[in-house]
């Protein structure tokens, strides 16, 4: 993509951050309200990796995340908006002989699909690849990335207007994330359109992303106050040894159920080949609060019901998965 020098923010008609809940986004979402610009002309985008709506499927990603997110929309008074393929990485995943979902987006509470017209039948029945090459990495594309490109090319309420796409990249978590530009034109950018992408903390150190927390005694994804350091899927393939470990104790039942898939399909997540029980008995589960702390966190993390009023925090304390690095996570 090439650089670009972005328009004065009142040019833009829309300004879309591209939001996981993670700490990243969320100081983008921070840096755009302290820049003065307004609420109302912000959005948040969440592209629902298990699906959404009568095709969820609770597979791999944390419950909370979607109720995070809109409590996070409400706080602020910003619109978030989700976006799916059909059935999420599960559905992707168990596709036989067919075409890849059809893609979902919410519009003032109307559903709208986008059918899925091109491409081969084809069947997956295999993980993704740990790898930082999308082609064999197939779950950013498919229920990211593609979903989120989908989704703003076809939507008629930004034809003919200038957007800017906003996403938490930063340099400092890995040597690929080290070469982006701060500024480009974006995929989706035509004649129809004009779209920009601006990665506004892209040379923030974590420790500056935490000091943003504190200064709002916001509270983070609560993947953070249980001690993961990054906030992806639950069940990433990235996920370290202790992640597995920290899965396993603290969601059973939702562990079990890539076992029994990885036994299914007789393919590990592991590009080692170690199962999923082998790969987290090698991992510990320290990080994982000791005291009470840990069943509050964990029913917060394991509901779909975030209350807007939990956001601020009386007592703001650095969460145990703050500053350990970005290993576990998508490079
Ligand atoms: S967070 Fe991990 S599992 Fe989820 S889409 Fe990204 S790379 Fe894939």
């Amino acid at each position: 993509m090439k650089k670009v020098d972005l328009l004065p923010f009142q040019d833009y008609d829309h300004i879309i951050i591209s939001e996981s809940g993670g700490k990243d986004s969320m100081a983008c979402l921070f840096y755009l309200l302290d820049l003065g610009i307004e609420p109302q002309k912000i959005e948040m985008w969440h592209q629902s990796v298990d699906g959404g709506h009568d095709d969820l499927i609770e597979f791999m990603d944390w419950p909370v995340t979607e109720s995070y997110i809109e409590a996070v929309g409400q706080h602020f008074g910003i619109n978030t908006s989700f976006q799916w393929r059909e059935g999420g990485i599960y559905n992707e995943l168990m596709r036989k002989d067919s075409l890849t979902g059809d893609v979902y987006y919410c519009d003032n509470g109307k559903l709208v699909k986008l059918p899925t017209r091109n491409g081969k039948r084809s069947t997956r029945h295999k993980w993704p690849a740990m790898s930082p090459d999308l082609r064999v990495r197939w779950c950013s594309p498919y229920v990211k990335i593609d979903v989120f490109r989908r989704v703003l090319n076809n939507h008629p309420r930004f034809k003919d207007k200038k957007v800017l796409v906003v996403t938490g990249e930063r340099r400092e978590e890995s040597p690929n994330r080290a070469k982006y530009f701060e500024t480009e034109i974006h995929a989706c950018n035509s004649k129809k359109r004009l779209v920009h992408a601006w990665r506004p903390v892209i040379d923030w150190s974590e420790q500056r992303i935490w000091d943003e927390y504190e200064k709002r005694r916001f509270l983070p994804h609560p993947a953070y106050l249980l001690g993961w350091n990054r906030t992806s899927c639950f069940g990433c393939i990235f996920s370290t040894a202790d992640l597995w470990a920290m899965m396993r104790e603290i969601a059973p039942e939702r562990f079990n159920k890539l076992v029994e898939k990885e036994k299914e399909l007789n393919h590990t997540i592991d590009t080692n080949r170690l199962t999923l029980e082998q790969k987290a008995n090698l991992g510990a589960i320290e990080r994982l609060p000791k005291d009470r702390r840990l069943s509050k966190w964990v029913k917060l993390a394991l509901s779909r019901n975030f209350r807007k009023d939990d956001l601020i925090m009386e007592n703001w304390e650095l969460p145990a998965g703050a500053l350990l690095g970005a290993n576990g996570g998508p490079v």
